[in-house]
């Protein structure tokens, strides 16, 4: 990929800075219509918020409670599409809101079948009122004070950098040239970008007809690479999550708290034999790369918990906390300039291209309309979007049949083969295999300890302890693969170290 993108000596069409959601989704897009794409992401592809989200594939029923009809009737459709697109990644999930006063079962009642009408034939199922009985045998660690009944809704669910994982290679499928650990250093006068590598430190100009800037968070500090003047876009807020052991659900159903105090939703959702519990939104000033939970978002958790459920998690419970940061746009920045739609921004300045907000669950219709755009910038030959009815890396109706593979879909075949020779578990309290980590080298990209423990495998983000105590063997087999000497394991492993902490609450 490193060679390619150094080689080529014509303008690409479309260069896109930030490996998340956002841009490799329009790196799929547009390489599916047949452009020439190349995409570099200064760190691995979902180190930033991509990796860090609540695992949802939503309509967002916080949205529904604003009135924000559009917003969530788009996402209904994306959260369909994805689903049928990519069944091996995408499960439904059953969510229930317990109700503990008179009104709230026929209020959420009748706002979750409005939720299920805004679907339509892109519906996961009907919900449904509960009794005190059903609610209690569906979620069997439910606090029973007080507790009415509940209503029944589904939506959908995923691991988030595993779909990116399966995007980035989706895009290679179709041609696109993608490269992880090359950063954007400037923007170029003709068009493109100064690319500095940072395993080599090599630097070299990719010259393109338009750059889209797809950095989330980071998104004000690319635009001021063309315009230091450039008026601010984002308004970063952060999340915190926190993760326990399965028996805190004891339950396939996950928990929608309606309103906690701040006035938002809390969820607490089963996620990969573990519970996912979260989030916040704290607003923060500079975004960092590897954000960081605080320890009063991490106190807001488990006390909104507590209320919940009978027997609550405590601190010595956590297994893993992660924090991502919302790229939110502020509102009336755009100005006239921006195509705004109500979720995501499209801003247009000389011949970048910037595309921000939304949400993981619509990146294939904001990639859609972002390479409209940027096909019109670039005054490429005008191409219809593809992405509707195009299959992801990997499609495979029946994964749960593949077990623990599942999420690897139709690669499972060739994974089997690696297993017969690297069969062992990694750790006991996870089900990871050692042909897993060669597998992320040699298929997926993978460079450091941390892009194999934190995004292919999702170690770090289940049970940090456990990650740190597969390091040194997953640095053993990545070295073997990667042709790398004693000192590079010995120094990932302490960088590694270094990066984990962040995960385990300060006690
Ligand atoms: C706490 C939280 C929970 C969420 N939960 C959900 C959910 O359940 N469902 C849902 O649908 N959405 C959810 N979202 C929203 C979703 O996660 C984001 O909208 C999405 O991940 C944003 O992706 P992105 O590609 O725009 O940004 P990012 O994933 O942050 O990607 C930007 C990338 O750009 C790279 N970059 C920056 N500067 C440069 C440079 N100079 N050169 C090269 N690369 C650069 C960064 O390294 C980064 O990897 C959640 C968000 C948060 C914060």
């Amino acid at each position: 990929m490193i060679t390619r993108l150094r080689e080529r000596k014509e303008p690409w069409d479309v260069v896109v800075i930030g490996g998340g959601a956002t841009g490799v989704g329009v790196a799929v897009d547009a390489a599916s219509r047949g452009y020439a794409v190349a995409l570099i992401e200064q760190c691995d592809f979902g180190k930033g918020t991509s990796s860090r989200s609540t695992k949802l594939v939503h309509g967002g029923v916080r949205y529904l409670e604003r009135g924000d009809i559009g917003l969530v009737v788009e996402a209904l459709r994306e959260r369909g599409l994805l689903r049928r697109n990519a069944p091996h990644l995408v499960h439904d999930r059953a969510f229930v809101v317990p109700t503990y006063d008179w009104w709230e079962g026929p209020f959420y009642g009748i706002g979750l079948k409005i939720y299920d009408l805004l679907a339509g034939k892109y519906g996961f199922g009907a919900s449904r009122l509960l009794s005190r009985e059903e609610t209690l045998q569906r979620l069997p660690n439910l606090k029973q004070d007080g507790l009415r009944g509940g209503v029944v809704y589904f939506d959908g669910q995923f691991d988030d950098s595993r779909l990116l994982i399966h995007l980035a290679r989706t895009a290679v499928d179709r041609g696109a040239v993608l490269a992880n650990y090359v950063r954007a250093a400037a923007l170029l006068a003709k068009g493109g970008v100064a690319a500095v590598d940072a395993e080599s430190g090599g630097e070299w100009e990719i010259r393109s007809r338009v750059t889209v800037n797809a950095t989330g968070a980071f998104s004000d500090a690319v635009r001021r690479m063309g315009d230091p003047q450039a008026a601010p876009l984002i308004a970063a807020s952060q999340g915190a999550h926190l993760v326990f052991d399965a028996s805190f659900l004891r339950s396939d159903t996950a928990i929608l708290v309606p309103h906690t105090p701040d006035g938002r939703v809390l969820f607490a959702i089963p996620w990969h034999g573990h519970t996912l519990v979260g989030t916040t939104d704290t607003p923060i000033g500079q975004p960092e790369l590897e954000a960081r939970a605080l320890e009063e978002e991490i106190d807001f958790i488990l006390e909104t918990a507590a209320g919940y459920l009978a027997r609550p998690p405590r601190r010595e419970d956590i297994l893993s906390v992660f924090a991502g940061v919302r790229p939110l746009v502020k509102a009336g920045s755009a100005g006239n300039t921006a195509a705004l739609s109500r979720d995501h921004t499209i801003l247009v300045e000389g011949r970048l291209v910037t595309i921000t907000g939304g949400k993981w669950t619509t990146y294939r219709h904001m990639a859609e309309d972002c390479v409209n755009r940027a096909a019109q910038v670039a005054g490429l030959a005008a191409r219809g979007s593809v992405t509707r009815e195009m299959r992801i890396h990997g499609h495979y109706e029946d994964a749960s049949a593949l077990g623990a593979l599942a999420v690897y879909g139709s690669d499972a075949v060739c994974l089997q083969e690696l297993l017969e020779r690297w069969p062992d578990t990694l750790h006991p309290d996870l089900p990871y295999r050692e042909a897993e980590v060669v597998w992320a080298v040699r298929e997926e990209m993978a460079r450091t300890l941390e892009d194999v423990l934190a995004r292919r495998l999702r170690a770090l983000f289940l049970n940090a302890r456990a990650a740190i105590a597969m390091a040194p063997r997953v640095a053993e087999l990545m070295a073997a693969e990667l042709g790398r000497g004693d000192d590079w394991r010995a120094a990932e492993v302490e960088r590694f170290l270094e990066t984990a902490r962040n995960y385990l609450p300060v006690n």
